[in-house]
C-alpha cells in the first residue's frame, strides 16, 4: 500500500476527515500529499481554555488522574495504528514509532500515580503555635508547542501532567505533522466522553505554523508555555513568554557527546553509536553527534563505525529491515548538505523522499559546523589523548542536552557524572544518549532551554506553590522577633 492509502485507511478508522484545509501534510517516505487540515483560532482556544481552568482546577486531583487513566487505554488500544501514522507523517520507522506511542502509554501511567502524590511539605516554624505548610495549586492553561521528530510524544508527556496537575492544554502541534495531532484528539475525545462531566475546552488543538504559535505564546491567559523544537525558537518564545511575566519550560536543541575510553567494551559502544547516530535518521534531539575517543582505540571504532553505516538498510520506513527512514523534507537534506558537499550521499529508496547515508566526518578541532545541530545523521569524531581534555571538549559546545560515557573504569564514570564532568542535564554511562525513559525529569542545559519535563518532580512546573503559615495560638508574634506593639 502507498504512504497515501494507508493514511487515509487509517485516519478513517479514527474518523478523521482530512480533505480539506489550509495547512496540508506530506509523507516524508515519498513526499506525497496525505492530507489537509484548517488552520486553528488562537484567541478562541484561549478564552475556551480559560474557562475550562475555572472548573477543572476544582477536580479533586485523583478524579482528575481517571481522566488520563482513560486516555492510556485509548492508547492502548489503538498502538498500532497510530504509530503507523507516526511513521507515515514523520518518517521514523515503525519500530521507533511504537516505542513513541508506548512513551505516551507510560505517561499516562506515571501520570495517574502521580495524580495522588502531589505533595507539599510542612515546614518548622519559628513561632510559637504556627504551622507552615506549602500547597500546589493548579496553574493555568499551558501550552505545548511541538517539533515533527516526535510529533505526539512530547505532546503526552506534557498533557498528562498537566491535565492530573488541573491545567487545561492547548496542543499547537508541528506544522509538518497536523495529522497525528488530529489522530491523538480522536482517543482524547473518546476518553473523555467515558469520563463523563469534564468542562469544553479543557483539552485542545490549535493548528497552524508559526505565527499561530506566537499569536497563543503572546497570550496572557497561557499561565505555562512548554515549547519543543530548535534554539531559535526558544530564543524567539523565551523572552515573549518573560515579557509577560509567564513561564516557559524551553526543549531545545541537543549537539550531544560520547566519550569513548580505552577500557570502553567497543561492542557496546558501537551499537549504542549505531542507535543513538543514525537512528531517526538523525533526527532526534538526543541524537548522538560527536563521539570523542581515546587515540588507542580510534582506529578500531572508526573502522567498525564506517562499516555499519555501510551496510546499515535504508529505505521506507514501514518495510521490516529497514532501520533509517527518509529525513523529513528537502530543507532538511540541504541542511545537511551544506556541511557535507558532495560527501552526501543520497539513496534513491522511494521516490519523492530524501533518503540518506549517515556520514562520519573526521575532525583534528571541535569548530566550525560541528559546534552546531544539524538535524541530520552526521556524525563527528575526534580523538583525545587526555580524559580531562576530553571532557572539556565535551562540555565545550553551546549545548547541554544529553552525553554519555563508555568506559570500564569506575574512577572515569564516576569524573564523568561529577560536578566536574558532563555539563548536560542527562549524563549516561556505557548506554548511548538517546532513547529516554519516562521516569527521569528529561531536558538540558545551556541553549536547550533548561526545562525539564516528564518525570522526577518535573510536575511542579504545571503548578503554582503557596506557602501558608496559620497561627492557632492566642499570640500574634511576628518572624525574626520583630516588635511593633501600640503603646498601651
Ligand atoms: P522548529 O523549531 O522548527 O519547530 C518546533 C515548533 O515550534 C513547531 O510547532 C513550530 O511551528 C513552532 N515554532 C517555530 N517558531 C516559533 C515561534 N517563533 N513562536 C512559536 N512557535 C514557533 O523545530 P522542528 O524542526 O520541528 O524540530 C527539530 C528541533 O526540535 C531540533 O532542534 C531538535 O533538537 C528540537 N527538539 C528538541 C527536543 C527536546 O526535548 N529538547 C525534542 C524534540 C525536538
Amino acid at each position: 500500500m502507498s504512504p497515501v492509502e494507508e493514511a487515509a485507511e487509517i485516519l478513517r478508522g479514527f474518523g478523521i476527515d482530512a480533505s480539506a484545509g489550509e495547512l496540508e501534510s506530506r509523507s516524508p517516505i515519498d513526499g506525497q500529499l496525505i492530507g489537509a487540515v484548517k488552520i486553528g483560532d488562537a484567541g478562541k482556544a484561549c478564552t475556551n481554555a480559560a474557562k475550562a481552568f475555572l472548573d477543572w482546577r476544582l477536580v479533586p486531583a485523583p478524579r482528575r488522574g481517571e481522566l488520563v487513566r482513560l486516555l492510556g487505554e485509548e492508547l492502548r488500544a489503538v498502538k498500532e495504528p497510530l504509530a503507523r501514522l507516526v511513521t507515515i507523517e514523520c518518517g521514523k520507522i515503525v519500530q521507533e514509532s511504537l516505542g513513541e506511542v508506548q512513551e505516551m502509554i507510560d505517561i499516562c501511567d506515571y501520570a495517574v500515580g502521580l495524580s495522588r502524590q502531589l505533595y507539599g511539605l510542612t515546614i518548622a516554624s519559628e513561632r510559637p503555635n504556627h504551622r507552615m505548610m506549602e500547597q500546589w495549586h493548579p496553574l493555568g492553561p499551558v501550552l505545548v508547542i511541538s517539533a515533527f521528530n516526535f510529533p505526539v510524544a512530547v505532546w503526552a508527556w506534557n498533557a498528562a501532567l498537566a491535565l492530573v496537575c488541573g491545567d487545561p492544554v492547548i496542543w499547537k502541534p508541528s506544522e509538518k505533522t497536523p495529522l497525528v495531532a488530529e489522530a491523538v484528539m480522536t482517543l482524547v475525545r473518546r476518553a473523555l466522553d467515558r469520563f463523563g462531566d469534564a468542562p469544553e475546552g479543557l483539552v485542545q488543538v490549535v493548528q497552524g505554523g508559526r505565527d499561530v504559535g506566537e499569536a497563543l505564546v503572546d497570550d496572557k491567559r497561557i499561565a505555562l508555555v512548554s515549547a519543543t523544537g530548535s534554539t531559535a525558537m526558544g530564543r524567539s518564545v523565551g523572552p515573549r513568554v518573560a515579557q509577560r511575566f509567564g513561564r516557559a519550560l524551553l526543549e531545545l536543541g541537543g549537539n550531544n557527546g560520547m566519550i569513548v575510553c580505552p577500557s570502553a567494551d567497543l561492542a557496546l559502544a558501537e551499537r549504542a553509536i549505531l542507535f543513538s547516530a543514525a537512528g531517526t535518521a538523525g533526527q532526534r534531539c538526543t541524537t548522538l553527534r560527536r563521539v570523542i575517543v581515546h587515540k588507542s582505540v580510534a582506529d578500531r571504532l572508526v573502522d567498525r563505525i564506517k562499516q555499519l553505516f555501510a551496510s546499515v538498510q535504508i529505505g521506507d520506513p514501514r518495510d521490516e529491515g529497514t532501520l533509517i527512514g527518509p529525513l523529513i523534507d528537502e530543507t532538511a537534506f540541504e541542511g545537511m548538505r551544506n556541511v557535507l558537499g558532495d560527501r552526501i550521499e543520497r539513496i534513491n529508496a522511494v521516490p519523492g523522499g530524501f533518503y540518506v547515508r549517515p556520514a562520519i566526518v573526521e575532525l583534528p578541532k571541535q569548530e566550525g559546523s560541528v559546534l552546531k545541530e544539524t538535524f541530520a545523521p552526521i556524525l563527528y569524531v575526534l580523538r583525545y589523548g587526555d580524559f580531562d581534555e576530553a571532557v572539556a571538549m565535551h562540555n565545550a559546545v553551546p549545548q547541554g542536552l544529553s552525553s554519555s560515557i563508555f568506559t570500564s573504569d569506575m574512577r572515569e564514570a564516576e569524573r564523568f557524572i561529577s560536578v566536574a564532568g558532563s555539563d548536560c542535564g542527562i549524563a549516561n554511562v556505557n548506554i548511548g544518549p538517546s532513547g529516554a525513559e519516562i521516569g527521569g525529569a528529561f531536558g538540558g542545559e545551556k541553549e536547550t532551554g533548561g526545562g525539564r519535563e516528564s518525570g522526577s518532580d518535573s510536575w511542579r512546573a504545571y503548578m503554582r506553590r503557596q506557602t501558608n503559615t496559620i497561627n492557632y495560638g492566642t499570640e500574634l508574634p511576628l518572624a525574626q522577633g520583630i516588635r511593633f506593639d501600640v503603646a498601651p
